[in-house]
């Protein structure tokens, strides 16, 4: 059977926008065709015991909320290793997920015996060095070896190749237990084009998921994964994460992630309403801001060619591994009903009245991004405004870019009816603050 899963969420305990209600969720999933969710922040005191009393087992490791529900999850966290690496301290998001909540009480356990502070989402784990991210890691697959470790949102900063004193291979961080890890997570702003450029990355499985903080449409399932599975048990579920069987993934479109390009956004230090972004091609050879003079955050594309080079791939841009799985990019929709009417917030009483409209002759969200756009047009035709139709179609047909492409930290801003490829930028520094080809 296949399931479209996101494996990737947090609660409100992490910080950032919104929290994660399990109530509200569950109207969220059906509607984005999303039936396999992540907890989220599972080793957190006040969400685990949240979780305790509104879930119950379904299935082996896979849960279902005590109210009437169809929809799943499994328990997962994400955590922040940080250790020692040549260019100085770097911090890894990494995403676990765990079979039981026994499981899960052990690992607690064992984090107090390591003086981990768990009162925050995301707990940091401190290690002095990659010997010791390995030993705290193998300890961890020693209480169950069914926990999968899976290094999150790979290329973003905060990723293990991030540009924050960045390595060049999984071993300068994780050391020998890089051999536990079996996936890696794209993260919104790469896709499997940019990621095959990555020799180490050929025989791990791609995954996609959101890294959802609210269970608004515009988040939640903004990225996901099917996975071909024989029962929608937690080790089926592993297993098809470790023997790479997946039918698909759905990206969030590079361009529109907020760490695609190189650049320093407006309002940062220095730079009032001025910002620079650049394309690979012509980020300035030392890497320095021209507005304020310091360290530019370094784009995911950047970074994905640095690592071409640094483990030998010489490969071209558009090279898939053969391992490497079909994909779509995906804008959410709420998004493209907000532009259509020029409005500025995705969770407008308007937008959400489209939205309702559309899905109820549409069977999800997800499953119209496989749709043709012919059916799709049909399907809509009375139900929604002629130019909302419209544009729905042309971003399914891939006539839409993003204006500018997003950069540190600032996702990009759809426009409908004009293309650019994102993987032949050209941005010149010449005019930084507003550099285009
Ligand atoms: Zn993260
Ligand atoms: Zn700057």
């Amino acid at each position: 059977m296949k399931v479209n899963a996101d494996l990737h969420c947090h609660s409100g305990a992490s910080g950032g926008v919104g929290d994660l209600n399990i109530e509200k969720v569950a109207e969220t999933m059906p509607l984005k065709g999303i039936e396999l969710l992540g907890t989220g922040d599972c080793l957190h005191p006040k969400w685990n015991a949240t979780l305790k009393e509104i879930l119950n087992e379904f299935s082996e490791g896979v849960f279902s909320p005590t109210f009437d529900s169809d929809i799943k999850f499994i328990l997962q966290t994400e955590l922040i290793f940080t250790c020692a690496v040549k260019t100085g301290r770097k911090s890894v998001h990494i995403i676990f997920l765990f079979p039981s909540f026994e499981v899960v009480d052990k690992i607690i356990a064992l984090f107090e015996k390591w003086d981990v502070k768990n009162t925050i989402g995301r707990p940091f784990i401190k290690c002095e060095d990659k010997n010791d991210v390995a030993e705290k890691l193998y300890q961890m697959n020693k209480i169950d070896d069914l926990i999968e470790i899976i290094p999150a949102h790979v290329m973003t900063p905060q990723g293990v190749f991030g540009s924050n004193n960045p390595i060049n291979h999984l071993e300068e961080f994780f050391g020998d237990s890089v051999e536990l890890i079996h996936s890696i997570e794209t993260g919104l702003s790469a896709d499997p084009i940019i990621l095959g450029l990555i020799p180490e990355f050929d025989n791990l499985t791609l995954l996609s998921n959101s890294d959802a903080h609210s269970h608004h449409l515009a988040r939640l399932g903004r990225e996901f994964t099917t996975l071909e599975v024989k029962t929608l048990s937690y080790p089926a579920i592993i297993n098809a994460i470790r023997t790479n069987n997946i039918v698909r993934t759905a990206e969030f479109n590079p361009a529109e992630g907020r760490y695609f390009l190189s650049g320093h956004r407006a309002g940062k230090k220095g730079h009032n309403d001025k910002f620079c972004v650049f394309s690979p091609k012509y980020t300035p050879k030392n890497k320095i801001c021209p507005i304020c003079g310091k360290k530019l955050t370094i784009g995911v594309l950047e970074r994905a060619f640095e690592l071409s080079i640094a483990q030998g791939g010489n490969r071209e841009l558009g090279f898939l591994p053969k391992n490497s799985r079909p994909f779509v990019h995906m804008v959410p929709l709420v998004e493209i009903i907000a532009e259509s009417y020029g409005i500025k917030s995705t969770t407008s009483k308007k937008v959400l009245r489209e939205y309702q409209r559309i899905m109820a002759v549409l069977e999800n969200e997800c499953d119209m991004w496989f749709m043709k756009p012919e059916k799709i047009e049909a399907k809509l035709e009375g139900v929604v405004d002629d130019a909302l139709i419209r544009n729905i179609v042309e971003v399914r047909k891939g006539n839409f870019t993003f204006e500018p492409f997003g950069f540190d930290g600032t996702y990009g801003h759809l426009v409908i009816g004009e293309t650019r490829d994102y993987l032949n930028v050209n941005i010149s520094p010449k005019s930084p603050q507003r550099t285009l080809m």
